[in-house]
């Protein structure tokens, strides 16, 4: 893309954004009230041609850079993080399948279909008999007799099942294949049918919609990715998710510090005494928000500089540090937004109530346990140098 061009595509995904973060703040409460998918930020967002923009120019999208998307996540996160964590999942499903699409003439055809469509990608990784670790499965590919291959995987847990267009899922690559020799599937909306478990009332992210499904899906083999879904985990969906994932926690925090920052504002317009503790709180939260911001942008740049001289181990150990470090600071930071606006934070109605961040935060730290992040490095750490230069 030519300078001008990209800086009319960066000027046009920044007003879009604008307008779709006021719509997801408009609608933000009753999200998360109802529970309920946010039906008019997404169509805002397709409308827009927000939900492409990773596509390449080749097949019919802007072909943006994973920073301008993140950053548009973390906008969206800022008014509503509910629609800020569909964008990321979103936009993490987009990039496997744009960076995996290999030569496969099908899978590169769902790139243009993606774009011109605007297509909502969805991601059924866990599933009931596994639960939280991805890295195996217990469904398999079953080639029929018309040649079609038949997935069913029971207790998907996936989040706006009702709104996607294309579900990448993941399962073994044949019956008598091991559990983790997994291969990830494209699988169309109207080849796929998802029986819900009864519906759960999460504490959070409550308009993600995230529901537990038996899936059966019906598709080509040519809809399968070649390489194993090891690869797509390790080169693509872990850092992407990382970085888009780290986007929303940190939208929540800024959000929330900013209710707190307008509250102060708000007693020291209205003449009450300056209250040099909950400044100070703020200070504490605004350092946090700093470190945060840091840790996010220096993973933006280890990814963007592929050739770089990290190990595949060390960048990996940075995404994953990332992950554990913003689940921490996100809860700290509304924590911190509660202390100050006290009673005001606490209590619904009111411009300063916060109950909603509050929620959404906890599903950092189990949205991938946190726990199983950690002891997967616990091993790995013993060999990565403390010592690295900046
Ligand atoms: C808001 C939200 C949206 C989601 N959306 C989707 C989606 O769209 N698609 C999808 O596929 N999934 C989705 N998930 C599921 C998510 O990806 C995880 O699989 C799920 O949250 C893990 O659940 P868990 O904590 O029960 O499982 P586990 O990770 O198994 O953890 C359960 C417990 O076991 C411990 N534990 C287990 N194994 C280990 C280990 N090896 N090391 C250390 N501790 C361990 C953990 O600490 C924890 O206490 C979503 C989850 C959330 C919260």
């Amino acid at each position: 893309m030519k300078a001008a061009e990209s800086l009319s595509a960066a000027a046009s995904v920044e007003d879009a954004t604008s307008r779709a973060a006021q719509l997801a703040a408009a609608h933000a409460d009753a999200v998360d009230r109802e529970g309920r998918l946010p039906t008019e930020v997404l169509d805002a967002l397709r409308a827009e041609g927000l939900l492409g923009l990773l596509v390449p120019t080749r097949h019919g999208g802007p072909g943006l850079p994973l920073r301008t998307v993140v950053n548009v996540c973390r906008r969206l996160s800022e008014a509503c993080a509910s629609t800020g964590l569909i964008y990321a999942m979103h936009q993490s499903q987009s990039a496997v399948a744009i960076q995996h699409a290999q030569n496969s003439d099908w899978l590169q055809g769902l790139l243009a279909r993606m774009a011109s469509g605007q297509w909502l990608v969805a991601s059924a990784t866990t599933e009931g008999a596994t639960g939280g670790a991805i890295r195996s499965s217990a469904c398999f590919l079953d080639p029929q007799t018309d040649g079609h291959l038949r997935l069913r995987k029971n207790g998907a847990v996936i989040s706006y099942a009702p709104a996607a267009d294309v579900f990448l899922v993941s399962a073994r690559r044949a019956e008598d294949a091991a559990p983790t020799d997994q291969r990830l599937v494209a699988v169309l909306r109207d080849q796929i049918q998802l029986h819900a478990h009864a519906p759960w009332n999460p504490m959070g992210m409550r308009g993600a919609r995230t529901d537990r499904y038996d899936l059966v899906a019906d598709c080509g083999p040519e809809q399968v990715y070649a390489e194993p879904f090891s690869v797509h985990m390790s080169q693509t969906m872990l850092p992407t998710s990382h970085l888009l994932l780290g986007a929303v926690w940190l939208g929540i925090a800024v959000s929330a510090l900013g209710r707190a920052r307008a509250f102060l504002r708000h007693r020291n317009r209205g003449g009450a005494p300056l209250n040099p503790i909950a400044n100070l709180r703020l200070a504490e939260g605004e350092t946090l928000v700093q470190q945060f911001r840091g840790t996010l942008a220096a993973c933006m740049a280890l990814y963007e500089d592929a050739d770089g001289p990290q190990t595949a181990t060390e960048r990996m150990v940075s995404y994953n540090a990332l992950k554990v470090g913003a689940s921490e600071l996100v809860v700290r930071v509304t924590d911190i937004a509660l202390r100050i606006c006290g009673i005001q934070g606490y209590m619904e109605p009111g411009e300063f109530y916060l109950s909603r961040h509050i929620r959404d935060a906890h599903a950092a730290a189990v949205m991938v346990n946190d726990d199983r992040i950690l002891g997967s490095l616990s091993t790995v750490v013993l060999g990565v140098p403390l010592n690295r230069d900046l």
